[in-house]
Formats: structure tokens, sequence, C-alpha cells
């Protein structure tokens, strides 16, 4: 088995949650029910979901000089991850705010700070030197995504693109990226408004999703389709160019960071030597274990808990 590194370049928030019956409607004011501060971020979080299923993880990024920037650091530093590339910067950390209903739906607005200074220049190519897989979201600049995109492929890495938050990438990233992992509705918005089909689509369905996002230049995609379970299209595999992956069944108690902790696992997996399909697998696993408890990185399963709940 190989066990290559892994970069995420990627943000670091302060997620402040609060918890609810349901999620208010404009104008609403409702009472809560519980208020936490705890380490998020999609970088962040896919970085320690990817250490905690033992990945080996180098985290590029940035803080703000404050306290939710030590506790940001310490936490993903306590994970096992990398974080001498996390710069410290003169702007606040980033932070999220977050409601969840009691169903584990939630609500999110992000303010940038810290994260938005993450230039092109941190994307120093040495730190891509024998990377075998490299981690992006969107929650920093366009400009920096791209030069770590270009860095990663330079170095012969895989490039994981998660289009989330979503934002219109130019034909330049869509080429630099190797896999991207996307939910429904970010599929739809990058395909210009063309719906997923449903998890139990006729295969014939995917395989039109497949093309399409093929004519963008992207030929393996992981759709997500958070408890009905995952895709798996790859043009490049004629053999079997979709896989559909049935959910694990869950309780979920909060589904925030599902996708980061399916993206690290996805990360883990491959910088290990999976196939795309067995990492998927191992990443619904993953993502549905950390479905069934609160908070984001503090509820990402290690490999062994994975192991036990793997059919
Ligand atoms: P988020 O933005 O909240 O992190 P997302 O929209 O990016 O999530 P989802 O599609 O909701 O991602 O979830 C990612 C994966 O997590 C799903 O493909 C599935 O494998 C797993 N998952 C999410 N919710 C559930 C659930 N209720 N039960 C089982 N698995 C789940």
């Amino acid at each position: 088995m190989t066990d290559s590194r892994i970069v995420v370049a990627g943000s670091l928030n302060a997620d402040l949650t609060i918890y609810c019956e349901r999620l208010p409607l404009p104008g609403e004011t409702l009472h809560g029910s519980g208020f936490a501060v705890n380490p998020g971020g999609k970088g962040a979080n896919q970085a320690v979901a990817a250490s905690r299923l033992g990945g080996r993880v180098t985290l590029v990024g940035a803080v703000g000089r404050d306290a939710n920037g030590e506790m940001l650091v310490a936490s993903t530093a306590g994970a096992g991850v990398d974080v001498s590339h996390v710069r410290r910067v003169a702007e606040p950390t980033g932070v999220a705010v977050i409601s969840v209903e009691d169903s584990g739906e939630n609500s999110i607005i992000i303010s940038a700070g810290a994260n938005g200074t993450l230039s092109p220049d941190a994307m120093d190519p040495a730190l891509f030197d024998g990377a075998g897989v490299v981690c992006l979201c969107l929650e920093v600049p366009l400009g920096t995504v791209r030069a770590a995109a270009q860095a990663g492929h330079d170095a012969g890495a895989t490039v994981l693109l998660n289009l989330s938050p979503y934002a219109p990438v130019g034909a330049a990233l869509a080429h630099l990226t190797d896999v991207l992992l996307v939910n429904a509705h970010e599929a739809s918005q990058f395909l210009g408004g063309l719906d997923m089909p449903p998890a139990d689509a006729p295969v014939a369905d995917w395989l039109a999703a497949a093309g399409a996002f093929a004519g963008r230049g992207l030929a393996r995609v992981l759709v997500t389709l958070g408890a009905a379970g995952s895709v798996v299209l790859d043009a490049a595999n004629t053999a079997e160019p979709v896989v559909r992956i049935a959910p694990t069944k869950v309780v979920a108690v909060d589904t925030t960071g599902a996708g980061d902790a399916f993206t690290g696992a996805v990360a883990a997996r491959l910088a290990a030597g999976d196939s795309l399909a067995a990492a998927a697998r191992y990443a619904s696993v993953a993502a549905a274990l950390a479905a069934t408890r609160k908070g984001t990185q503090a509820a990402y399963p290690s490999a062994a808990e994975v192991a036990t709940a793997t059919p």
C-alpha cells in the first residue's frame, strides 16, 4: 500500500453553532437550545478528517492573531495535522455562524476574515513536492485555489476540488482538477441548472450527468446526495463509469461538515492507494458516522471506527 502525503489548502473558521427545533424563517426570532464554539472551516475539517483516518496531512491556510486562531491551530495540530504552513495575519480569524435544527439540517453564513488573505504566493511549489493528493475547497480566494491546483498538478499529485461553497470556476481550474466533489445542488449550479437524477435513477440518467461533466473537462466526479448516498462518475472507467453507493444507515444528529468528512476520507484513501470507487465507499461510512455526532471535527471518526461500522 502506498501512503503518500496530502496537502490541504483551504480555510480555517471558528464555527459558532446554535441548535434549534427548526431553522428560523426570514425576519423570525427563535429560542435556541444550546450554543457552542467549535473548530471548523472546510480546509481544517478536511485536513482533520483525513488525518484521523491515517492520512499524513499538511494544511496551508491563514488565521488571525486572536483566540479563535489559537483554538483552530491547536485543534488541527491536535488531530495530527502539520500546521507549520498556517499563516498568522492581522485580519480576524474566519467565522461561520451555523444554525442546526432537530432534523440535522443546517444553514450557514461565513465571514472569510483571514482566509481571504491567503494569496497565491502561499502555494510554494516546494510544499507540494512528493504530495500524492492535493485537496481544495472554495472558502479561500479562487486565484489561490488555482495556484494550489497548478502546483499540485505540476508535482504529479491527484488534485481534488470540493466545489463548495459554490462559485463559478473557469476552464483552467476545471482542467487542473482530477476529481471533482460536489453535492447535488453544486453539481446543478456547475452544469448551468442541469438537475442531478435521484440516487436510484437508471444508469443512463447518471451517464448523461457524467457526459455533461466530461464536457466541462471533468472526467471523474463524486456527487454526494446526503442521506441518499453518493454516486461515482468515472468516464475513464469504461467497465463501470457509474457506481452508486448506498448510504450507510444512521440516525443523523448533525450533518454539518458531513461533506468535509467525505472529502477528507476520499483524500486519505486515494493517498493510501485506493481506487476512486473504493475511496468513495469508505468515505460514505466515515461521513455517515460523522453525522451521528454533534459538531464537525469532533464528530469525525477514526479508521478503527470506520472499520467497525463497515458492513
Ligand atoms: P455539508 O455541506 O453539510 O458538509 P454536503 O451537502 O457537502 O454537506 P452531503 O451530500 O449532505 O454533503 O453529505 C456528504 C455525504 O455524507 C453523503 O454522500 C453521505 O455519504 C453522508 N451523509 C450525509 N448525511 C447522511 C445521513 N443522514 N445518513 C447517512 N449518510 C449521510
